[in-house]
């Protein structure tokens, strides 16, 4: 099903782009809750996590690995950072197009609400 991430990867809703490649696209949070909140999306519509296959793993390594990248340009890998991948219902996800959210520049708390 596509989402609105599926707008911005199309370009149809605008949104603040920090990367891309022919894998997968970054953009900030427009609800950021640090300083540092930026979304990492496959072009291909995934649903979520639990939707995930093997042929995806490569993928999913892509994703984080972009994430790091992004940290540590962004000056924030060394303090540290959190990536979240919220799945489902009770994992609080709210857009159904599989994302990595990579947040810092912040100290956080542990466990999770
Ligand atoms: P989740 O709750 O894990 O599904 O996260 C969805 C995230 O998408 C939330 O953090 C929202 O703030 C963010 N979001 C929703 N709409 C947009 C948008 N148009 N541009 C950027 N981020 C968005």
């Amino acid at each position: 099903m596509p989402t609105l991430f599926s707008k911005i990867i199309s370009r149809e809703i605008p949104a603040q782009i920090v990367y891309e490649d022919e894998h997968l696209l970054a953009f900030k949070d427009i609800n950021p809750q640090a300083p540092v909140h930026v979304l990492f999306i496959p072009r291909e519509e995934i649903a979520s996590a639990d939707a995930l296959e093997d042929r995806h793993a490569e993928l999913v390594g892509r994703l984080v690995l972009a994430a790091g990248r992004y940290a540590r340009e962004a000056g924030i890998a060394e303090d540290g950072y959190r990536l979240v991948m919220n799945t489902n219902e009770h994992g609080g996800q709210t857009v159904f197009h599989l994302h990595l959210h990579l947040i810092g520049g912040r100290p956080m708390s542990w466990p999770p609400g």
